[in-house]
């Protein structure tokens, strides 16, 4: 089995563990996407595209993410020692959606994707830089709705937009703090030659708490 491709998705945070996003893609024939290239304390490693784990909630039956102490539909309290404990005695939260089976193949992907995401980093100082990473933008219309029960962390996303936001242009992600934000048309960042792109970095600007979601998730 060969890994044909690797495409990536810089983050260019510095302030974040959270390097890149990338897919990578087996005998010119599947791809997995939505694995991350975490900055961990020995080096970067990746992390498999993973879902969080939950349950029902055994008054209402709503689910509720593994983590919850209450549920989010009828506010019942919640065990909160529920989760499955790994050999590590640590509360198994968030399940693999795709991962390796033997440690050959684990390395084989770290060791190409690290590799690709060296290359991107390169590729991208260079003008012309066109990030290929298929990105559905679903950071970009991330909003509480109907299912807002699937998400434990609205807080999150409360804190994320009064303290700051962040925006992404050009494969780049800017920083902006709150008192920024209000002034919109203002923005420094939208110049005559970015018209084209204004819609999308508007709609951009509340994305900085999704990304917490299922940061870390993966990590065995
Ligand atoms: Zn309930």
């Amino acid at each position: 089995m060969q890994i044909s491709e690797v495409r990536i998705k810089l983050m260019n945070d510095p302030h974040e563990r959270l390097l890149a996003f990338c897919s990578i893609t087996f005998d010119v024939s599947f791809v997995i996407r939505d694995l991350k290239i975490i900055q961990g304390a020995k080096g970067a490693f990746v992390a498999m595209p993973s879902r969080k784990l939950m349950d029902r909630c055994p008054k209402c039956h709503t689910k509720n993410h593994l983590r919850a102490s209450f549920c989010n539909q009828c506010g019942v309290r919640l065990d909160e020692n529920r989760a499955d404990k790994d050999d590590a005695g640590r509360a198994r939260l968030y399940a693999d959606i795709a991962h390796p089976i033997n440690s050959d193949c684990r390395e084989l992907i770290q060791e190409e994707v690290l590799k690709a995401y060296e290359e991107e980093r390169v590729s991208a100082q260079q003008d012309g830089y066109v990030c290929r990473y298929d990105d559905f933008g679903e950071e970009d219309y991330a909003r509480l709705g109907p299912y807002e029960e699937d998400y434990d962390d609205t807080p999150q996303v409360q804190t994320a937009r009064s303290e700051s936001a962040s925006i992404r242009k050009n494969g780049q992600v800017f920083r902006i703090d709150a008192a920024e934000e209000k002034s919109e048309a203002q923005r420094p960042h939208h110049s005559a030659a970015d018209q084209p792109a204004a819609d999308k970095v508007a709609s951009n600007k509340n994305q900085a708490g999704s990304q917490g979601d299922s940061f870390g998730s993966g990590i065995v």
